[in-house]
């Protein structure tokens, strides 16, 4: 194997757009700013995932070159090994678990010599690997830093206490018993080793990266750097590498649905949307749909169907051709009685492009970090709406502590959130006088986060710190082999 010229990035995401599209930014950035050479390892949830299907994923125009390699390890099925009772970490842990060998065969085969190995939440098993290659290895977590702060808490609490309250993280905001993820306080939810397995490896890496920035959480950042307790469960260095967000391709919005956007007035439109895996239930969606009427506000929403029970649907259950038939889950007439005012979308919608046009004044999100996070790049304020993993912390965290988002009293994790209330809470985040406050906080964030990714800003700091250490890797690399060479 050659050691190259310049560091060689290996970024491995695991399943879901959620996962994918920070390492691609993350990519992006060691690529533009550090002159790094970078590869992206995906892993396919499919048997037959061709290069077409590749760039429908990303999102660009086929034969747009990309400034990183992109592999996609060929299909392993785990479904033998997956019990239907296995909930979503521990199904996606198997998954990712048997594609350990084929990425050792990927990393052997590569003509030149990676220098650092970069995993999610994931793919903390395969951190090993980087030890046999004499790798850099680092774990990039695509989320904020409390949720970090938790993560690699929870361990700690396993061997010491069962809890049934709120969970107290040394130096950090507790985190409310009802915005713990699921497996935390559960041990027999199957989530639950596989959780606080994550959280024993992720100590293991030499350091982690957070998809946030210094002035958004700065009190949990610094309580991981310099809280004595929780740096006896983890001692290494945490970078605030965000936010890394997709950067608007304008050429991904266009013909209706932009000419439509373009005729509405600036802050006009509501923009509803639960992510890659977020799915409501049928008596839900019609709740939804009765509140947009009631609330006469102007909106895009991305339909996907109803599926019972299972908040995190769309992430498993493909729904190739059901964009015809999205119209039978909303109530009679719906459609045409919108006409004027709203879009309904089918399965999914350019996020990033419509986030970042003038009319839109208004998101009801399900709160993943990236839905978050591009909210906030665009001084948008959130109806905060989270179903699964750890969208209930980002909610809190959004509506208390950064206060740019409002949220229903009835938590949608419990029950169903009714017409009346979705119907005052948009007409209160988009018009009433009630969320002015809420409007005008979010474009103050929105300037911190432009700051904190200018060229002098905290972030480009962090990624310097970082890009250091593999530079040294690379040096060592280097010598080794010249030692080999000379012996
Ligand atoms: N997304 C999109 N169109 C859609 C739904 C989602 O482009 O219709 C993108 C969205 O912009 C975000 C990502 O998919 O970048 C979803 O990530 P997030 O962390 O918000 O949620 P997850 O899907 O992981 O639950």
């Amino acid at each position: 194997m050659v050691i190259p010229t310049k560091p060689h990035a290996a970024l491995l995401a695991s399943p879901g757009m959620g996962h994918l599209i920070p390492m691609i930014e993350l990519a992006n950035r060691f690529i533009i700013h550090h002159d790094f050479h970078v590869t992206i390892f995906m892993v396919s949830m499919e048997p037959n995932l061709d290069p077409l299907h590749k760039s429908n994923i990303l999102n660009q125009p086929i034969n747009t070159p990309t400034l990183y390699d992109l592999v996609v390890l060929p299909y392993v099925d785990s479904s033998a090994k997956i019990d239907p009772s296995n909930k979503i970490l521990t199904r996606l842990a198997i998954m990712m678990r048997g594609y350990i060998p084929s990425l050792r065969s990927e990393l052997r085969s590569m003509e030149h010599n990676p220098t650092l190995l970069v995993v999610d939440l994931f793919g903390t098993e395969f951190l090993n690997l980087a030890d046999e290659f004499n790798m850099v290895k680092y774990v990039c977590i695509p989320s904020n830093a409390w949720f970090l702060a938790e993560t690699i808490w929870v361990p700690f609490l396993d061997k010491q206490i069962k809890h049934v309250g709120p969970l107290y993280i040394p130096g950090c905001k507790r985190v409310e018993y009802d915005d713990i993820l699921d497996p935390v306080f559960d041990p027999k939810n199957s989530d639950y080793d596989d959780y606080v397995r994550i959280g024993v490896e992720i100590g293991k890496a030499d350091g982690v990266l957070v998809n946030t920035w210094e002035d958004l959480e700065p009190k949990t950042l610094y309580s991981l750097r310099n809280n004595k307790e929780l740096r006896k469960m983890f001692d290494k260095s945490v970078y605030p590498v965000g936010p890394l967000v997709r950067p608007v391709r304008p050429e991904c919005l266009g013909g209706e649905l932009l000419e439509w956007l373009n005729e509405q007035p600036k802050e006009s439109v509501l923009y509803v949307s639960f992510g890659s895996g977020g799915t409501l239930s049928s008596q839900q969606t019609i709740e939804l749909a009765w509140g947009l009427e009631m609330s006469n506000q102007r909106f895009i929403w991305v339909l996907r169907p109803p599926i019972e029970h299972d908040r995190a649907g769309a992430l498993f259950h493909a729904m190739d051709g059901q964009d015809q038939i999205i119209s039978l889950y909303l109530p009679h007439g719906f459609l045409t009685r919108t006409h004027n005012l709203g879009k309904v979308i089918p399965m999914w919608a350019p996020q990033t492009e419509i986030l970042a046009h003038c009319s839109i004044g208004g998101f009801l999100s399900h709160c993943g970090w990236n839905s978050t996070l591009e909210s906030l790049v665009n001084g948008v304020p959130i109806i905060a709406w989270p179903l699964y993993a750890e969208q209930n912390m980002n909610a809190t965290l959004m509506v208390d502590e950064i206060r740019v988002a409002i949220r229903s009293k009835e938590l949608p994790t419990k029950g169903v959130v009714s017409r009346e209330e979705i119907k005052s809470m948009i007409t209160k985040i988009m018009v009433d006088v009630g969320g002015f406050e809420i409007r005008s906080r979010v474009k103050e964030v929105q300037q911190y986060a432009k700051r904190a990714l200018n060229m002098e800003g905290l972030t480009c700091k962090a990624f310097s710190q970082l890009t250091k250490k593999c530079e040294m890797k690379l040096t060592s690399q280097r010598g080794t082999q010249n030692s080999i060479v000379n012996e």
